[in-house]
């Protein structure tokens, strides 16, 4: 199963990969996570990705291609994957696509998260995260517990840098501007798909599945 979760930031594409990654087996790959790893260990990607996301801008596409590609390499990849917050330019699809080819891999499908903009800002405003294993939590639904450490990995939860109004608008305008068009590129070849991400986790997974049956 080779799969990319579409949609803006906060829509619950790190939530939902994560329940198809533990249910059928598939490593999740998510381009924010390893880049945070990269930025806490100071390596020489991190010291150029961490200004550029700070200001809720894009790191340039051949930094993330080169990740990418290592990442494909690794044993846990051979059954599939799924994709979360890469690709996130028209630049990021086509070289991914290359990619696929020479490794012989077979077409993706593309899965959107929808989710009206106002109930992203109230999601990422209020929402922590786990620094070990991205998990989000969130007052409304899933508040974190009161020593702060991950039930899922035991990390620490924290609140991200880039999760604050003002980058918070600057991220979904570069989502507008530069992401949303690569749907046009999965919707060409008949390969991608919505749903409503305004629900319940289980109700969003529910409906994702729906559409990995058909
Ligand atoms: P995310 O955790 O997916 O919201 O990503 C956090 C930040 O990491 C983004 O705002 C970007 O600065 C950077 N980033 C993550 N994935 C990509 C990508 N595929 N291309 C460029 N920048 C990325």
């Amino acid at each position: 199963m080779y799969l990319i979760l579409f949609g803006a930031p906060g829509v619950g594409k790190g939530t939902q990969a994560k329940k198809i990654s533990k249910e059928f087996s598939i490593p999740q790959i998510s381009t924010g996570d390893m880049l945070r790893e990269a930025v806490r260990n100071n390596t020489e990607l991190g010291q150029k990705a961490s200004e550029i996301m700070k200001r809720g801008e894009l790191v340039p596409d051949d930094l993330i291609l080169n990740i990418i590609k290592e990442r494909f390499a690794q044993a846990d990849c051979k059954n599939g994957f799924i994709l979360d917050g890469f690709p996130r330019t028209i630049p990021q699809a086509e070289g991914l696509a290359d990619l696929m080819n020479q490794l012989d891999l077979p077409p993706l499908l593309c899965l959107e998260v929808a989710v009206p903009n106002e109930i992203i800002i109230k999601r990422l405003t209020t929402r922590e995260t786990c620094e070990k294993c991205g998990a989000d939590y969130n007052p409304a639904n899933n508040p974190a517990p009161a020593d702060r450490i991950c039930t899922i990995c035991g990390g620490k939860i924290i609140k991200r840098s880039d999760d604050n109004e003002d980058t918070i608008q600057k991220r979904l305008q570069t989502y507008e501007n530069q992401t949303a068009p690569v749907k046009g590129f999965y919707e060409k070849q008949g390969r991608f798909y919505a749903v409503d991400g305004n629900k319940s986790v289980d109700e969003v997974y529910v409906d994702l599945k729906a559409i990995l049956k058909k």
